[in-house]
């Protein structure tokens, strides 16, 4: 893993959350993405070399509105960077990890994305990204 590349915050309310960190962090988020696949809206925010994720449900049966009715507002996941997924998908499956995605997927902020099970990861929620360079 190259770096702690983003820390993903589940959030309800995208507008009141996005206000908030910009107090918090003292500086605006650069991007706001929806990933319709997902059912998510995501708000990005850079700190030094690493961002900080908002993510807020667009639909009932959103992964993240379901995150939320059981844990409430949070931390949702720590992704890291890394220069080829595939490779890792296969090495951390064959280290044991149980990866949520058969295959890396496109994600927001232009990344191929993949999750690794946070029963495998002592209940971490860990996504995996890499630049997609064959995006555009
Ligand atoms: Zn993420």
């Amino acid at each position: 893993m190259k770096k702690i590349e983003h820390i993903g915050i589940a959030v309800k309310d995208i507008d009141e959350a996005e206000k908030r960190f910009a107090k918090l962090l003292n500086t605006l988020s650069y991007k706001r993405e929806k990933v319709e696949s997902e059912g998510v809206v995501t708000s990005f925010f850079k700190t030094g070399e690493s961002k900080i994720e908002l993510l807020a449900p667009t639909r009932p049966d959103s992964p993240i509105q379901k995150f939320l009715d059981k844990k409430g507002e949070a931390m949702h996941h720590i992704a890291f960077e890394v220069d080829d997924i595939e490779q890792k998908m296969f090495v951390l499956k064959q280290e044991g990890f149980v990866l949520i995605n058969e295959q890396a997927k496109a994600g927001a902020d232009n990344k191929l994305v993949a999750f690794v099970h946070p029963k495998s990861t002592g209940g971490i929620l860990v996504e995996i990204c890499q630049e997609n360079r064959t995006n555009l």
